[in-house]
C-alpha cells in the first residue's frame, strides 16, 4: 500500500507554485517523495524571467526553494518539456499524484489591425528579453523612438516603464541582461504613455499597505491635481523623461509609418464607463484619438496554455477546472499558482494557493482517494526520457550554472550575468 512506499509525487513546473507545492508536501508528510519537471534548463520560473531586475528583494525566495531542492526527499529535471516530451498520463501512471503547477506561458493578444508591425511586442517578450529568457533573447526592440505606449495598467505595466525610463546606470548592478543594458543605454525613449481602457478607480496596480484601493486613489488624486513644490517643479522641467497615466482608453488599431513597414502610432478609442465598483465595464463613446509612438508594449495579461489532450482546461478563463487545486473530474491529478487560479496575483498568494493544494492532496493521501501500491517514480520516467533522446539537468547542474553566472557578473559589480543560451549551458555542463 502507499503506507509501504512512500508516496511518489510530481509536480510540473519550477516558478513559487511548483516550489511551494514541494515545500508544504515535504514538510507536511515524512516520507513523501517529490519530482519537480521544469522545461527550461533553470529553475524558479517568473522568479527569475518575470520580476524585474531592480527588485532583488523579491528574490530572495529562491534561497528557501534551494531548500526545498536540497531535500533529499525532493529532485530537480530540468530540461524535460511535459505535454511533449512525456505526456501527463505517463506521470500519472509512474507517480502517487501529479500537480500541475505549469504558469502562464502565453500572453493575451490585443487582436487589433497592425498588431504584427515591427514597433508591437508583448510586455511578456519584453520582459523575458530583459530577464534574459532564452526564447526572447534575439527580441532586440528598436528603442530608437521618442515615445512609448504601454497598453494595461498592472503591475507588468508599471515594471516595462520603469525599465524604460530608469538611467541604464542605476540598472547597471542589478541582474539585468548585458545586452539589454546595451540596448537600453542607445534608447531615446523620453516618454512612456500607459493606457488603460478604465478610469483612475480601476487600475489594478498593486500596492504593499492597508487599504490599497483608498491609499492608491489619494496618491492618484495627489499627484494629479496639487501643484508641485518648488524643488519639485525644477526637478520636472529638468526632467529628459516623462510618463504619464491615460484612462479610458482601448486599443482600436497600431497605426503604420507612412512605409507601412512599422508601428508609427495607435489608435485610441475614447471609453466611459457603465456598471458600478469592480464590475464597471468600458464601453466605447465612439470618439477616438491617434497617439504617435514607435513603440507598442502590450500588457493586457499573461495567459496559460492547454497541456496535454488528457488535461481538462477552461480555455475561457484560461485556467485548469479545479476545486481547491484537486483538478475536476481527474482524482489523483492537482494544480496550484496562474494554471489554477488565473494570470494574478504575487509570489505570496501563488505561495497561500499552493500550500491550499498540498493540502488538499495529503487530505486525500490519508483518505485513501490516491491509487494504492508502489509506483516506479522517477525511474519508470527516466527510461521513458533516454529512450526519447531526451537529457534532463539536475538541481546539481543549476548549481553549477548559477556559479558560472556569479562569476561572470563579479566584474562589473553585478549580482551574476544570466546565461542565455541553453546550447551554452549544455556545454557548460560538458555535454
Ligand atoms: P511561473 O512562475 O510562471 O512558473 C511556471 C513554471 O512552469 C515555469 O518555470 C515554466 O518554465 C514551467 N513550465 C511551463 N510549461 C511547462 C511544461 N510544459 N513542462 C514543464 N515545465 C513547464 N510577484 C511578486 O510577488 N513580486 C514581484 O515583483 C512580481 N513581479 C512580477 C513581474 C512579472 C513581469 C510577472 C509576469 C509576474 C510578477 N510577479 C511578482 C508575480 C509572480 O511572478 C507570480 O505570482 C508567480 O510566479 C506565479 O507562479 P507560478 O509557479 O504559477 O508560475
Amino acid at each position: 500500500s502507499t503506507q509501504e512506499q512512500p508516496p511518489q509525487i510530481c509536480v510540473v513546473g519550477s516558478g513559487p507554485a511548483g516550489f511551494y507545492t514541494a515545500q508544504h508536501l515535504l514538510k507536511h508528510h515524512p516520507r513523501a517523495h517529490v519530482d519537480i519537471y521544469e522545461k527550461q534548463l533553470v529553475p524558479f520560473g517568473l522568479v527569475r524571467f518575470g520580476v524585474a531586475p531592480d527588485h532583488p528583494e523579491v528574490k530572495n525566495v529562491i534561497n528557501t526553494f534551494t531548500q526545498t531542492a536540497r531535500s533529499g526527499r525532493c529532485a530537480f529535471h530540468g530540461n524535460v518539456v511535459v505535454g511533449r516530451d512525456v505526456a501527463v498520463p505517463e506521470l500519472q501512471a509512474a507517480y502517487h499524484a501529479v500537480v500541475l503547477s505549469y504558469g502562464a506561458e502565453d500572453h493575451q493578444a490585443l487582436e487589433i489591425p497592425g498588431e504584427e508591425l515591427p514597433g508591437v511586442f508583448s510586455a511578456r517578450a519584453f520582459v523575458g528579453w530583459y530577464n534574459g529568457l532564452p526564447e526572447n533573447r534575439e527580441l532586440a526592440p528598436d528603442l530608437s523612438c521618442d515615445t512609448a505606449v504601454i497598453l494595461g495598467q498592472g503591475n507588468v505595466a508599471l515594471d516595462v516603464a520603469r525599465i524604460l525610463l530608469t538611467p541604464p546606470e542605476y540598472l547597471e548592478k542589478t541582474d539585468i541582461t548585458e545586452a539589454a543594458l546595451g540596448v537600453l543605454r542607445q534608447s531615446r525613449v523620453k516618454t512612456v504613455w500607459i493606457v488603460g481602457r478604465r478610469g483612475p478607480l480601476q487600475v489594478a496596480f498593486t500596492i504593499k499597505v492597508p487599504r490599497p484601493r483608498k491609499r492608491l486613489t489619494e496618491l492618484l488624486l495627489r499627484t494629479a491635481t496639487e501643484r508641485p513644490g518648488a524643488e519639485e517643479a525644477a526637478r520636472q522641467a529638468s526632467a529628459s523623461r516623462t510618463w504619464g497615466l491615460r484612462f479610458f482608453r482601448s486599443p482600436q488599431q497600431v497605426l503604420p509609418s507612412p512605409d507601412g513597414r512599422r508601428a508609427a502610432g495607435i489608435r485610441l478609442a475614447v471609453t466611459r464607463l457603465e456598471g458600478v465598483g469592480e464590475a464597471a465595464r468600458a464601453v466605447p463613446t465612439g470618439d477616438s484619438e491617434d497617439l504617435p509612438c514607435g513603440l507598442v508594449l502590450s500588457s493586457v495579461g499573461y495567459k496559460s496554455r492547454p497541456i496535454d489532450p488528457s488535461v481538462p482546461f477552461d480555455s475561457k478563463r484560461g485556467v485548469i477546472p479545479n476545486m481547491e487545486g484537486r483538478v475536476i473530474d481527474v482524482p489523483g491529478l492537482y494544480c496550484s499558482g496562474w494554471v489554477k487560479r488565473g494570470p494574478t496575483g504575487v509570489i505570496a498568494t501563488t505561495m497561500t494557493d499552493s500550500f491550499l493544494t498540498g493540502q488538499m492532496l495529503l487530505q486525500d493521501l490519508k483518505a485513501g482517494l490516491l491509487p494504492l501500491g508502489p509506483r516506479p517514480g522517477y525511474a519508470a520516467i527516466e527510461a521513458l526520457l533516454s529512450s526519447r533522446g531526451v537529457r534532463p539537468v539536475s538541481f546539481s547542474d543549476w548549481e553549477k550554472l548559477d556559479a558560472e553566472e556569479v562569476s561572470r557578473g563579479k566584474g562589473a559589480g553585478k549580482p551574476r550575468e544570466k546565461l542565455l543560451d541553453p546550447q551554452e549551458m549544455l556545454r557548460l555542463l560538458g555535454r
